[in-house]
């Protein structure tokens, strides 16, 4: 199973991204976790993407695409994959699309954990890690809806997009999900 999984900041992705792994076992991609090992390494591409992350600001498509892409070639992604955090542009999208299709295996289901913003709010508030200070929190959610949203359109349109209700407990949501995953296998 090839899938994409978007939500806004604190909607709860990686939490329900673990109990996908260990039911549907594919393997868990994620951006985030990728760039704060390569941070805490203080590998060339972490200190340049700590100065982004700190901030809430998304680091720039050219250098997550090349990690992504570099990532997609190895073997154990041939059982599937979640891709958790990415892409989060258009232009990251469109990258994805291209690969997946020279490579023939194209996304099965993308879906969408939505949470309110006042919520999201309050759950960032009380996480506590290095990059959710009030400021940078804010800017991860307007970054959200303004450059992350139009991906729901663009997966929309081509069929891709389910979109789950990521209120309720950690158990409701992922019913939900199985329901999901359940009926596109
Ligand atoms: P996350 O754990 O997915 O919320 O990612 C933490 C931070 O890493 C984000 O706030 C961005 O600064 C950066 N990041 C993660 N994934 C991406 C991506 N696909 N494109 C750009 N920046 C990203």
């Amino acid at each position: 199973m090839r899938l994409v999984f978007v939500g806004p900041p604190g909607a709860g992705k990686g939490t329900q991204a673990e109990k996908i792994i260990t039911k549907y076992k594919p393997v868990h991609l994620s951006t985030g976790d990728m760039l704060r090992a390569a941070r805490d390494a203080k590998t060339e591409i972490g200190v340049q993407a700590d100065k982004y992350m700190s901030g809430g600001r998304l680091v720039p498509d050219g250098v997550i695409i090349g990690i992504i892409a570099e990532r997609l070639k190895k073997d154990d992604c041939r059982q599937g994959f979640l891709l958790d955090g990415f892409p989060r542009t258009i232009a990251q999208a469109e990258a994805l699309d291209k690969m997946l299709s020279e490579a023939k295996t194209p996304l099965d289901v993308v879906l969408e954990l939505k949470v309110p913003d006042e919520e999201l709010r309050k759950r960032l508030s009380g996480r506590g890690r290095k990059d959710d200070t009030p400021a940078a929190v804010e800017e991860r959610i307007k970054g959200y809806h303004t450059i992350t949203s139009p991906l729901l359109d663009y997966y929309g349109k081509k069929g891709l997009l389910k979109t789950i209700d990521g209120l309720g407990t950690v158990e409701d949501i992922f019913s939900r999900i199985e329901a999901v995953l359940d009926a596109s296998r």
